[in-house]
């Protein structure tokens, strides 16, 4: 027991002391009040003695446009222990409307998740992040006396490759009856732009993220994380989840990282390593392109598989790594611009990992938002930067009607207000999601560790849950998780002193 747990139990004791006289003298617990009363001042002695654990001395959270900042720093423990603790009442909320999702869509109960977590991704967890789970979940127990354990975080950390790459996957070899018709998500728009592409001749990259309204609407963390080894890191993310996860983020050795993900993608490789796992831990330790690379093919499971955008700030360079489980394809250059809109383009992976996908079909959103991405570079060659990039997270323009029409085919997603929705990943007709937020960042801010970030559709407009759902009744089991998408402004993010360089 350290100095900060003896302290944290002593007060306890007090406490306990306390209420069991006050319990006694109040005679029998005669009324649900008295009980109520009870139950919340032990409540409030947990949370004061675990706020003064000394793991979280250097830790510290602050709210802006719309997000939840948390500075994360230490080991491995302490940092888990600092999130479970600092996003407590975010990682209970996000963990209901995540889990009753994956649910829902997979017909398995969470105990199946469970397994799939205890059994097939625990073990091949690197002991530092095995580290990092456990201290999210003895923080989230030391605030609000959460149920959850390990294994359900690990599960929660994994929502988008257990549902919509390993069910499917298992649903196949098990020839499940009435399996449902799980389609891998199609997250994102996204660019990186360098050399004669960008006002500057310096690296631009930016992305939005889509997803359903209820998950997207919870991705409002920004991480600042220091951790014992390896490099600092600034990136957005999801309560309770130790990777960025949509994803946008730069690190102190100058990587700069994104991704939209690989639209009707099929395979799971059971003994590898969790796609959350490598994409944080490429994040925290890879300084060039190649060791990104690297760090991602080790142990790749297939899980949300990736065409991953990045830029190294030290040369100029950026790169696509098109990232299959079959097959992989990487693409770079000092001069260029790279988009993402959920395709892949090559051949191999198109063939074995994407077989489904039509790459001619310029009616579906991949598509047509890849020809407006094409067409907007293009128009902006050699004035590309922050400010313009901000602009074109929100850009309403729909190539395949040749009109502004704010729907699932524009680069600021509002699957919402589609008649048609997005087959190809299974969203129905009105399917509630779309771009819920978008970030900016250039060499030059992400030298300074800084970026811009905007919560709710990049172009500013809202979504509102409950003229939604009495519009569109075939979503109500959503209502309970499902609230006001309101956007805010655009943010400057930037993490404390000091990167380590
Ligand atoms: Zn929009």
């Amino acid at each position: 027991m350290n100095d900060s747990m003896r302290r944290a139990a002593a007060i306890l004791l007090v406490i306990l002391g306390a209420v069991a006289r006050w319990w006694a003298e109040s005679g029998a617990p005669a009324s649900a009040s008295a009980h109520d009363a009870m139950v919340a001042t032990i409540a409030a002695a947990r949370e004061r003695a675990a706020g003064n654990d000394a793991r979280l001395k250097p830790a510290s959270r602050f709210e802006e446009g719309g997000w939840i900042y948390v500075h994360l720093e230490g080991d491995p423990g302490a940092m888990g222990y600092q999130h479970g603790y600092l996003l407590a009442p975010e990682i209970e909320d996000a963990f209901a409307a995540v889990s009753a999702g994956m649910m829902r869509s997979t017909n398995r109960d969470w105990e199946f998740f469970r397994k799939a977590a205890h059994e097939m991704l625990g073990p091949k967890i690197d002991a530092e992040y095995q580290q990092e789970l456990q201290g999210i979940v003895e923080g989230l127990r030391a605030r609000t006396g959460s149920k959850l354990d390990v294994d359900d975080i690990v599960a929660f950390n994994a929502f988008e490759e257990l549902p919509d790459y390993y069910v499917p996957w298992l649903d196949k070899q098990q020839k499940t009856a009435k399996a449902p018709n799980l389609k891998s998500p199609g997250n994102c728009s996204a660019f990186v732009a360098t050399g004669s592409w960008t006002k500057d001749g310096l690296i631009v990259m930016a992305h939005n993220n889509w997803t359903s309204y209820r998950n997207g609407e919870r991705w409002r963390i920004v991480f600042d994380i220091a951790p014992k080894n390896g490099y600092r890191i600034l990136m957005d993310g999801f309560p309770g989840v130790i990777a960025s996860d949509d994803d946008f983020g730069i690190n102190s050795d100058g990587l700069m990282v994104t991704e939209t993900t690989i639209t009707q993608f099929e395979g799971w490789d059971p003994n590898g390593k969790a796609e959350f796992v490598r994409a944080r831990k490429a994040l925290q330790y890879a300084g060039t392109i190649d060791e990104y690379t690297k760090i991602m093919l080790d142990g790749n499971n297939g899980g949300y598989a990736n065409d991953w955008l990045l830029g190294d700030r030290k040369t100029g360079e950026i790169a696509q790594f098109e990232l299959g489980l079959k097959a992989h394809k990487l693409w770079r250059t000092k001069d260029g611009v790279l988009s993402g809109s959920n395709w892949a383009r090559d051949p191999k992976v198109l063939k074995e990992d994407t077989p489904q996908f039509d790459p001619a079909n310029k009616e579906s959103s991949p598509n047509a938002r890849r020809a407006r991405w094409d067409e907007l570079l293009k128009e902006n060659k050699g004035k590309i930067d922050v400010a313009l990039a901000e602009k074109m997270l929100g850009d309403h323009a729909d190539t395949a009607q040749h009109k502004k029409e704010a729907n699932e085919r524009t680069l600021c997603g509002h699957v919402d207000a589609s008649p048609r929705g997005v087959k190809e990943w299974d969203w129905q007709p009105y399917y509630p999601g779309g771009a819920v937020q978008g970030k900016v960042t250039d060499a030059t801010m992400a030298k300074e560790m800084r970026m811009m970030a905007r919560m709710g559709h990049p172009c500013g407009g809202d979504f509102l849950a409950k003229p939604f759902l009495a519009a569109h009744p075939e979503y109500a089991w959503q209502e309970p998780y499902l609230r006001d998408m309101k956007a805010g402004p655009w943010t400057e993010f930037r993490s404390g002193p000091a990167p380590k360089e």
